[in-house]
């Protein structure tokens, strides 16, 4: 791998590709606890990253404590960002995870000396900041903390239940800055949560969640997305997860239909050829004009999702909206038309 002259004990570490405002790699090293995976520790100079552009999200201010991520999410549209560390996009992206292991510190400099403070900080915009290694670094409890501490909004979107760890802490830190927490839960099925999502806690696990967070005074969106056609998006599974959301207490729920961009696509396709051959076709068709599914399908969602949202009674109001926006992903931002 490129990265070996970085290591350590290497004379001479300029930055990792695709990190170049880390120091470099400091370890690496994988455990019994987390039998599979390998953890590419590295210090970083920064932790703040601005999405540049004028899109939705130009001008946004994000932190992504975690390079690759261990819920493993076969649809996962961040996939390609690993390509730019030069590992690929398939199982390095699910196993081999970069740790900005002093990102709270390099958060708290950059914070003290900048002149351009952020409004608000979203987390989860690429990665998931809960996945299971947090269990083992515990960055967030220090990003929270030195965010609150500069009066800095914070949003965050997960389908990692180790959030409930920080609930305290977060309603600590919502009594200084604007605190706005997503869940993103798309799989009311067991069986293909754990085929399409291996690496994440389950759906019940992560209603659970929602529940703590809302018992903890807390309002919490949940993005229902992405919906997988011919998979979940029948009358039958869109019912019974707005029934459970809205039993959970979620604040308000999005959902958006299935994004095949490059990385994605290769490896959610190659899961649906292992798992459901007989959808490939379909599947190809649906998907033929590039990324987004045909604008038929997107209007056809769009109208089944509205009838059961009004029954479950979690429309989306404008005034709903604006309170509680939802931290979404940039991926997601780029096909923004098809979020209802
Ligand atoms: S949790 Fe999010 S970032 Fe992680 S694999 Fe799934 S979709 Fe990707």
């Amino acid at each position: 791998m490129r990265w070996d002259s970085q290591l350590v004990d290497a004379s001479d570490g300029d930055a990792l590709p695709g990190l170049e405002g880390s120091r470099g790699l400091i370890r690496r090293f994988d455990t019994p606890e987390f039998r599979g995976m390998e953890f590419l520790e590295v210090t970083s100079r920064s932790a703040l990253n601005k999405v540049p552009g004028n899109g939705f999200m130009g001008g946004a201010w994000t932190i992504n404590p975690y390079r690759g991520c261990q819920h493993a999410c076969v649809y996962c549209f961040a996939r390609n960002t690993h390509t730019y560390l030069d590992l690929d996009a398939g199982a390095d992206f699910d196993s081999r995870v970069v740790v900005k292991v002093n990102v709270a510190d390099a958060l708290d400099a950059e914070l003290t000396r900048k002149r351009e403070r952020p409004e608000r900080v979203l987390l989860g915009t690429n990665t998931d900041p809960y996945q299971r290694a947090e269990g083992r670094y515990r960055l967030m409890p220090g990003i929270i903390g030195t965010l609150a501490r500069h009066g800095v909004g914070i949003s965050i979107l997960t389908k990692g239940s180790l959030l409930r760890r920080d609930i305290p802490l977060l309603a600590e830190a919502a009594e200084r800055v604007p605190v706005d927490l997503a869940m993103s839960i798309a799989v009311f099925d067991d069986a293909l949560q754990a085929s399409v999502e291996p690496g994440t806690p389950t759906t019940a696990a992560r209603l659970a969640t929602v529940r703590a967070i809302r018992d903890a005074g807390l309002a919490c969106t949940v993005l229902m997305m992405p919906v997988l056609p011919w998979l979940t998006d029948s009358e039958e599974h869109l019912d019974q997860a707005f029934a459970a959301l809205a039993e959970a207490g979620a604040t308000a729920v999005h959902t958006t239909a299935l994004h095949l961009r490059s990385g994605a696509r290769e490896w959610y396709l190659a899961w649906l050829r292992r798992e459901h051959p007989h959808l490939v076709s379909r599947y190809e068709e649906l998907y033929t004009g590039g990324a987004n599914a045909t604008r038929d399908y997107q209007d056809w969602l769009r109208d089944r999702v509205r009838d059961v949202r009004r029954r479950h009674r979690l429309e989306v109001h404008e005034e709903r909206r604006r309170r509680h926006p939802a931290p979404v992903p940039a991926a997601v931002e780029e096909i923004e038309p098809t979020l209802f």
